[in-house]
């Protein structure tokens, strides 16, 4: 039952009307026409008498109360004014439940930013211990060299080389964060157009082919027979991608084994895969990969030159194409890494077929 002031005055009355006819009954000579005229008197003055102070001191307070709590709920949540103020309903429970509601989200937002203070103290103690490696590398080549070994020719080279690959590590890792934090803060517009993806995967290969020949790995498009695939993307963006998954998949392959891009037709996207043959990645990891600095096995990746950034970046450009990435493992077998791309709208046909090329039995 809810307690509006106006049934509070009215049980008030009634037992204060009652309680002083009771009382006055027992005085002598007072007639029952006396008796009527005072409870329905009694009832009168203290049913008024508590409405107005029940709902003047205390619900309009309370009233005051919710308004201020309402003002401030909008505020911190952005929301639209609602102006239904409680009236009828119990005004002291409406008024908890707005604390309620008020503090639960305000707790959300304390919890949400201690996960951010204690990911920028992690990120900051990965930023530094990434940035020392390479740092300390260059630094002791160099001191050596200052410190008399630049006076034999061939240390001298070999140093000067050394402190330079580290010096070109600490490059990639400064472009790769700039991205990120670019890429974080929306300062990267995406430029999409229309893209022909099985082209700029061929390209990609073209670009890994030293690396993957040095691996012996053979890299192949699926299906073969077509010869162009449309669809709309960021072309820069999408070779990054491309070519960090191409990389990745090379690198962290088998020595001799293949990787294969396969693309899938559906309704409106084209599904692309990135397989490999290779070691796989354990259960336990694939959900963290896609973390910046983190790598399945720390010294495997290092030694194959990785930021340990890739799959973030990754990550973020395709979500800012509106899509998602999705990783499958299975130890010893190997790994694939897919997402979805929308087909280019502009163009006819999606997927071109290659025209087979004509024998020379055929043209005669
Ligand atoms: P890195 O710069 O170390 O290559 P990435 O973000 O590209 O960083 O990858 C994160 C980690 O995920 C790698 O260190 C590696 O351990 C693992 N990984 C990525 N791709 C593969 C793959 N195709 N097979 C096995 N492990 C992989």
């Amino acid at each position: 039952m809810s307690l509006s002031p106006r049934f509070i005055a009215f049980i008030l009355a009634l037992l204060i009307s009652f309680l002083t006819t009771t009382f006055l009954a027992f005085v002598d000579g007072v007639t029952a026409g006396m008796l009527f005229v005072t409870s329905i008197s009694a009832f009168i003055t203290s049913f008024f008498l508590v409405l107005y102070t029940v709902d003047i001191l205390v619900f309009r307070e309370v009233n005051k109360m919710y308004r201020t709590i309402h003002k401030l709920k909008m505020r911190d949540f952005n929301m639209t004014p609602r102006k239904k103020l409680i009236h009828e309903s119990n005004p002291l429970k409406t008024i908890n439940d707005e604390i309620f509601v008020y503090v639960s989200k305000k707790q959300k937002e304390i919890d949400e930013l201690k996960k951010l203070e204690l990911f920028r103290r992690e990120f900051l103690a990965d930023v530094s211990h990434e940035f020392k490696t390479p740092i300390f590398a260059a630094q002791g080549f160099i001191h050596t060299l200052l410190d008399g070994a630049m006076d034999d020719e061939n240390v001298r080279e070999r140093f000067l080389i050394k402190a330079a690959n580290n010096l070109d590590s600490l490059d990639v890792l400064v472009k790769d964060l700039l991205v990120l934090s670019q890429m974080e803060t929306g300062d990267i517009k995406m430029n999409i157009a229309e893209v022909d993806i099985r082209l700029l995967t061929l390209n990609i290969f073209s670009r890994l082919e030293n690396i993957a020949a040095d691996r012996k790995v053979s890299l192949k498009v699926k299906p073969d027979e077509l010869s162009e695939i449309w669809v709309s993307a960021d072309k820069d963006r999408m070779e990054q991608v491309m070519l960090n998954l191409v990389e990745n998949a090379i690198k962290y392959g088998n020595e001799g084994g293949k990787v294969i891009v396969h693309f899938n037709e559906g309704k409106r996207f084209i599904e692309i895969s990135i397989r490999d043959n290779g070691p796989g990645i354990p259960q336990e990891h694939l959900n963290r990969i896609f973390e910046r600095f983190y790598r399945v096995d720390k010294s495997r990746s290092k030694e194959r030159g990785g930021t340990g950034l890739g799959l973030a970046i990754v990550k973020h450009i395709i979500n800012a194409h509106g899509t998602k990435i999705a990783v499958m493992s299975k130890l010893d077998k190997g790994t694939t890494f897919s997402f979805k791309l929308e087909k280019a709208p502009g163009r006819a046909e999606t997927l071109v077929k290659e025209i087979p090329e004509q024998t020379s039995s055929e043209v005669n």
